[in-house]
């Protein structure tokens, strides 16, 4: 037996290590068995090389609780150590790796939460544990060493009885760490951190149910045998190469990440690239709802199928961390701050290649079948346009498959509408002016008043469509965006047949001087008079474009529209002066009857509009009834 100072500068680094990482103590048994996984392969690749003259077999790592002595064990058959291997790796490495890790990371690394990224190595062993021993024995024909030590520098070492090949970690957990004692708390970490490690994970055993014997009586009950209760899956769907999957593999996959989801994921994007960076995973698009916020934090990330976390913050693509999936890649750097990660060269690369996947499969199935692209756009279109939003590469991609529906369920690219329109829906500044419904229901016959005239009416319902209507426009020639309730729809000019005024410039100086002595001075109406078909409304409420998508971009936040204040409520009256009724408020004699004529006219042009609410609706609702007894 022999005693040994470890020859570092800070006298105790263990009360320091425990006091720093207090929020991540949990990671202790990540990094015990990322090094139990490590000294598996690296045994592995010694054999295939013919280095190691030993039988591989098949290893497992085995973690055993024992409650009574307050130990935790870690076990595994992989390499070993010799007797100057411990000393050199555990004394030395792993010590000056846990004094370098405490001199790189100050405070505000602890408040960003990203110390639980860094692989603090064995040494966090110590944030749980009041003493650890080492009992490991080399593939090497040496005997097998015991090491131990309470976290100060000083440590035992000495010769063990151990036989089999492997490393034995035992941890005689702390007074205040007495958590990690429970089955329940060890089997959600190892199910957290380590349900795709490349070597099986055993834990306990667990009862199966094996079929019943030839001839065995109704209510004989089924023989059941004890199994290793192996906590992962080795070879998780990602490591596998895509031709190697089938669709249900994907699946499969899928219910293994998410078993609390039932609803299928809508399509998968496989990701593998080997160069300029390593990056495998898979990528699911679920059904999307219209919320951008609650459905973040689904992707989880892996180095080497070594979980890592669920915050892909500052690596995927904002507009893609509505996805689910998994991405694993060895080189994303994790001991860094959020902000410095988003400036890291490798990282952007790794940010473009995903967008670029899945611009390249979306495109895929638009063309490959476009009809069930077509089903599935409801649910996906909200990605596709927040992305076409925040970058620029993408847009020019979904440019060609992005979809605008019709509110007839037609469905086309922004060149097939363009195509579909342009002979119909020019202004008098020839550009196109596309018209579209927020709500199919509440502008309905704004809708039915537009289709009339022949024109195609887009159902654009997502919470960000102003944002990107506002893109196309700037990003597109003479092309302007036209709610079917806004002013716009009287500006085209290729209405089949111009009108012809019923009313003589005189009336009409009348008929405005009449209506906006209703509606006083301070109104927020506008009247104009327009000579309509006799059939069309007599009175129409619009809303200048602008107008109110300014205000809707208020709501929605972001594009810069903050700090400009409310904006006021601004509308036009649309007057049809070829209506009978609007004649005969012309010609009515007396004041009253025509100031109600006006009223009642103008209620049912802001009902129509969906802006009669309150006491207005009620005494109009009111005053119809008085009409019609
Ligand atoms: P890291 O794993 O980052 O190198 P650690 O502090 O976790 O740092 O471990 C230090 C070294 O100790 C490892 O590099 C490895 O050589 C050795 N080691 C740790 N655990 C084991 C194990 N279970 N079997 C064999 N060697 C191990």
């Amino acid at each position: 037996m022999a005693t040994g100072k470890i020859n570092v500068s800070v006298e105790n680094i263990f009360p320091l290590i425990k006091k720093f990482l207090y929020s991540d103590h949990e990671i202790f048994l990540r990094e015990l068995i990322s090094n139990a996984t490590d000294a598996t392969l690296k045994l592995k690749h010694l054999t295939s090389i013919g280095e190691a003259k030993v039988e591989y077999g098949h290893p497992q790592i085995e973690v055993i609780i024992d409650k009574e002595a307050k130990k935790l064990h870690v076990i595994d058959q992989g390499i070993g150590m010799t007797e100057e291997e411990v000393k050199k790796y555990i004394n030395e490495v792993a010590f000056s790796g846990a004094e370098e890790f405490l001199n790189k990371y100050d405070d505000d690394a602890k408040d960003s939460g990203i110390i639980g990224h860094f692989g603090l190595g064995f040494y966090s062993s110590f944030m749980v544990a009041e003493r650890v021993e080492i009992i490991t024995k080399s593939f090497k024909d040496e005997p097998a060493v015991h090491w131990s030590c309470d976290g100060s520098p000083e440590f035992d070492i000495k010769k063990a009885e151990k036989k089999e090949r492997g490393t034995e970690i035992i941890l005689h957990i702390a007074e205040d760490s007495t958590e990690f004692l429970e089955e329940s708390k060890i089997g959600e970490l190892l199910r957290k951190y380590n349900k795709f490690m490349p070597i099986p994970i055993k834990f306990g055993t667990k009862t199966e149910t094996l079929p019943k014997p030839e001839g065995a009586k109704e209510d004989d009950p089924a023989p059941t045998k004890e199994v290793d209760n192996i906590i992962n899956n080795p070879n998780p769907a990602w490591t596998k190469q895509p031709t190697d999957l089938e669709e249900a593999d994907y699946k499969s996959f899928y219910r293994e990440l998410y078993p609390m989801q039932f609803e299928e994921p809508l399509f998968h994007i496989h990701l593998n690239v080997d160069y300029p960076f390593h990056l495998t995973g898979i990528l699911y698009f679920p059904k999307l709802t219209n919320d951008l916020n609650i459905q973040k934090d689904r992707i989880q990330l892996y180095q080497n199928q070594v979980f890592v976390t669920d915050n892909v913050e500052g690596i995927v693509p904002e507009f893609l961390t509505m996805l689910r999936g998994v991405i694993d890649s060895p080189d994303i750097p994790l001991n860094v701050s959020r902000s410095y990660l988003q400036a890291d060269g490798a990282v952007k690369k790794i940010a473009s290649y995903i967008t670029r996947k899945v611009a390249d499969k979306l495109n895929s199935l638009f063309k490959n079948d476009r009809q069930d692209f077509e089903k599935k756009w409801n649910d996906i279109k909200i990605v596709i346009e927040y992305g076409m939003l925040s970058e620029d590469k993408f847009f020019e991609k979904a440019d060609k498959f992005a979809l605008y529906p019709t509110v007839d369920g037609n469905y086309y690219t922004f060149d097939e509408l363009k195509d579909k329109i342009k002979d119909n829906q020019t202004d008098k500044d020839d550009k196109m002016v596309i018209l579209y419904t927020s709500d199919k229901e509440a502008q309905h016959s704004y809708i039915e008043a537009a289709k009339e005239k022949g024109y195609e009416v887009l159902l654009m319902d997502s919470p960000i469509i102003g944002h990107l209507m506002q893109k196309l426009e700037t990003s597109k020639e003479k092309i302007s965006f036209a709610r079917v309730d806004a002013d716009h729809l009287d500006n085209l000019i290729k209405k089949e047949d111009t009108q012809i005024s019923k009313l003589s410039d005189e009336e009409k100086e009348r008929l405005k001087g009449d209506l906006e002595k209703v509606f006083g001075e301070k109104s927020n109406y506008t009247v104009q008079l327009e000579a309509m078909d006799s059939n069309a409304s007599p009175f129409i409420i619009t809303e200048p474009e602008f107008m109110r998508r300014m205000k809707e971009m208020q709501q929605t936040g972001g594009g810069g529209m903050f700090g400009m204040g409310n904006m006021p409520e601004m509308y036009n009256l649309i007057v049809n002066t070829n209506h009978e009724l609007v004649s005969e408020i012309l010609h009515t004699k007396t004041a009253k009857k025509k100031t109600r004529l006006i009223n009642q006219s103008l209620d049912l042009a802001k009902l129509s509009k969906g802006l009669l609410k309150g006491k207005d609706l009620t005494a109009f609702i009111k005053r119809s009834y008085e009409m019609v007894k």
